[in-house]
């Protein structure tokens, strides 16, 4: 595994390539948006670390630029900027998870670990949450073993949601998935799809949580 640390502060830098090295993994680090371009165009990475704040650009430019053309390397933002804003612009273009600063170093190793194994799943597998499944190959989504007869907007809100699961994923993601694959849909459109897949789940133990401005979270129990 092949982490790239994008992050100006050199004695964080340094010190997040020593612990992931220690964790077993291999990584580099550039200390700077037009080294972290290089590296991101020649090399083969498995993660990125993205600091937003860097001498010569923005990381959340970094990530769009990446999500171009690369769309499925994990990203994991690391802002010292604060304020809820900042963290839904990170997660908006395309960042899988953000950590905030100052952070314990063991939890960027438990989200690097989660983001990997997810990054691996690959998109046969079936997605398991609490008493639900669903099939990213085959749309079945099953609760409790029974098969639940899902509308394609449905389908694909859950699967979002279900790949994030204990996470937040902002509306405006959601509706750009929507968009992408059917032809317009309207300013409350995301609210409905989620309002009817709550009144489906509840009765199998899955919430959906709305966090007001942000975004939605299914969680088990
Ligand atoms: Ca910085």
């Amino acid at each position: 595994m092949n982490v790239l640390v994008v992050e100006d502060d050199k004695l964080l830098g340094s010190g997040l390539v020593r612990a992931l090295e220690q964790a077993g993994y291999a990584a580099e680090h550039a200390p700077d948006g037009a080294w972290a371009r290089a590296a991101l165009e020649g090399g083969d990475h498995d993660l990125v670390i993205l600091d937003l704040g860097l001498p010569d650009a923005d990381g959340l430019d970094i990530l769009r630029g990446l999500r171009r053309r690369r769309l499925s390397i994990p990203v994991l933002v690391l802002t010292a900027r604060d304020g809820v804003e900042h963290r839904v612009a990170a997660l908006d273009a395309g960042a899988d998870d953000y950590l905030e600063k100052p952070f314990d170093l063991r939890e960027l190793e438990a989200r690097v670990r989660a983001l990997l194994r997810r990054s691996q799943m690959g998109f046969d597998e079936e997605i398991r949450l609490g008493t639900l499944t669903l099939n990213p190959f085959t749309r079945e989504v099953r609760c409790d073993g029974t098969l639940l007869d899902l509308p394609v907007r449905e389908f694909e809100v859950l699967e979002m949601l279900a790949m994030n699961a204990n996470k937040v994923v902002t509306k405006a993601r959601i509706a750009q998935r929507l968009t992408a694959s059917n032809d317009d849909i309207g300013d409350n459109a995301v609210e409905v799809y989620v309002h009817r897949l709550r009144r489906r789940l509840g009765d199998h133990g899955l919430r959906i949580r709305t966090l007001r401005g942000v975004g939605y979270l299914v969680e088990t129990g």
